[in-house]
């Protein structure tokens, strides 16, 4: 769909998200022709910026990111953009947006179409949905409004935001952005499974024995320590990619493919999600905090962190559900900071076989999301010249030319909003038993801290604490990915 009228408001406009990855996006699509003439989108933040500052910044933030820029077009895209110093607390700042988001609607022909995208820190996110219904500055057209993660710090906040949120937005309107939904082979999971006779098949509690998430990140907290003291590698990575992933492996198969149809087959997984008790979180889930090196620090030492602080920059952990194809199947998952290499893949282990050749290595199904994106089938056969089973990869890739061409997980969403797509978003309904799940363990940890339990310590650069490879079900599961 091309030409949709619309004024944006990026709140953050002067940030780090909105500079590396909205405004590359943004231009991506208008490239495309996605995004045409009747657009003009305002920067606000606290700093005293010029329109020409914010299209200067916009212009060094597509260099940056292409190796070759059409400038003509460059120059025509920036000219969208205006920028409104603007604190988000100061009540009267948001008369001055509105009066600018009117006169650009006039000059722009936006058809009163409005699009607010919170791109800030999220203890002010309540705030601005409040002014923003206060003040008046929804309009005539659509209204829709992209609210970045971290949604709340547990089920009673995020409650709480939705409903500040709801006063103006419906739910419709409301685009809760988790950008791994926006990654290509978190979309290729649903064609994996539902196209090929081969998957589908054996997508179920009879063939697949367990699945393993682990998202791995081979940077420590770096200069973020502060905000990451308030969040933990539970609520900043678990609460919403690993359960995002792991709704799409576990919800049985949605009617059709559009975005009602994938939010009814979610909530109908979700709504049997098993809450660990406290024997369960004790038996399956550990928490870390990675040490120093002669030439890191140690978590503790980081800037903005407290010495003694319960913080986990690591969680292992499993989630099972009810219902569904996999239910009662185990899924692992495991996240953290200062991990051997940056990785994300997904590992579906399936159960082993018996047959005339003795035990055999078991079919695992891997999908790797990053850095590289492939998908792999681990298949037996003979040896050449000893008898024996030997085990080979089959694999499903991407030439370089094709990886070159895969959008980032931003353009593909910004453009969902744009054509009013929430099915790759999180409905509240979703985030809802995220947050349920979530505060079980944060409990349990709470009550862990109080009887004087730290979470592991491990080693930088390694693959997490000891401790995580004993989260198992059963001694005959291990991680697949070491
Ligand atoms: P940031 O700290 O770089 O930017 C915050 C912005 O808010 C800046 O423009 C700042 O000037 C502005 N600001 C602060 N106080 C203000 C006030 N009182 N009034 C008006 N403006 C004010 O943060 P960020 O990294 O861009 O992150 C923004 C959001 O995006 C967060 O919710 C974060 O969790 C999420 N996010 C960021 C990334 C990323 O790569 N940076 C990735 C995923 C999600």
């Amino acid at each position: 769909m091309k030409n949709i009228p619309v004024v944006m408001v990026i709140f953050g406009g002067s940030g780090d998200l909105a500079h590396r990855k909205l405004y590359p996006a943004l231009f991506n699509l208008y490239e495309q022709g996605l995004i045409h003439d009747n657009f003009a989108i305002i920067g606000t933040a606290r700093r005293p910026w010029s329109h020409e500052y914010l299209r200067e910044q916009v212009s060094d933030a597509v260099h940056e990111t292409h190796s070759e820029v059409n400038e003509n077009d460059l120059a025509a895209f920036a000219s969208h953009f205006y920028y409104q110093s603007h604190d988000v607390t100061n009540v009267e700042h948001y008369e001055t947006l509105k009066n600018l988001a009117q006169e650009l609607d006039d000059r722009y022909s936006a058809q009163g179409n409005r699009l607010f995208y919170l791109a800030m820190a999220p203890r002010f996110f309540e705030q601005i949905a409040q002014h923003i219904n206060d003040q008046n500055l929804t309009s005539t057209g659509f209204n829709r409004i992209v609210v970045e993660k971290p949604f709340g710090r547990d089920l009673a906040s995020a409650q709480e935001l939705n409903e500040q949120i709801t006063a103006s937005f419906s739910e419709d309107d409301i685009f809760r952005i988790d950008h791994y939904l926006g990654k290509e082979m978190v979309q290729n999971i649903l064609p994996l499974r539902l196209t090929n006779p081969l998957i589908k098949n054996i997508w179920n509690n009879v063939n697949i024995k367990n699945i393993q998430v682990t998202l791995a990140e081979h940077l420590g907290v770096e200069a973020r320590g502060g905000y990451y003291e308030t969040s933990g590698a539970l609520r900043d990575m678990v609460q919403n990619h690993i359960f995002q992933i792991i709704t799409l492996l576990a919800m049985p198969e949605p009617k059709d493919l559009d975005s009602k149809s994938i939010h009814a087959a979610k909530q109908e997984l979700l709504s049997s999600l098993i809450i660990p008790d406290e024997k369960e979180i004790a038996q399956h889930f550990v928490r870390g905090q990675y040490l120093g090196s002669d030439m890191t620090f140690a978590y503790l030492q980081e800037p903005n962190v407290a010495p003694d602080s319960n913080t986990e920059t690591f969680v292992a952990g499993e989630v099972k559900f009810k219902q569904g194809p996999l239910a009662e199947v185990p899924i692992y998952f495991r996240t953290g900071k200062e991990m051997r290499e940056k990785k994300n893949r997904i590992d579906i282990v399936l159960k082993h076989m018996s047959n005339q050749y003795g035990q055999a290595h078991s079919n695992n199904i891997t999908i790797i999301i990053d850095p590289d994106m492939q998908i792999f089938i681990t298949i037996n056969g003979k040896k050449i010249t000893e008898t024996g089973i030997r085990r080979e990869n089959l694999g499903y890739l991407f030439s370089a030319a094709e990886q070159e061409k895969i959008p980032d997980g931003y353009e593909r969403l910004l453009h969902d909003v744009f054509v009013n797509d929430s099915t790759n978003f999180t409905h509240w309904s979703e985030l809802k038993s995220y947050w349920k799940f979530i505060d079980a363990i944060e409990a349990a940890w709470q009550r862990e801290n109080k009887q004087g339990k730290k979470p592991e310590q491990y080693l930088p650069y390694r693959m997490g604490p000891k401790a995580a490879n004993q989260i198992f079900d059963s001694a005959t599961e291990h991680w697949i990915y070491e």
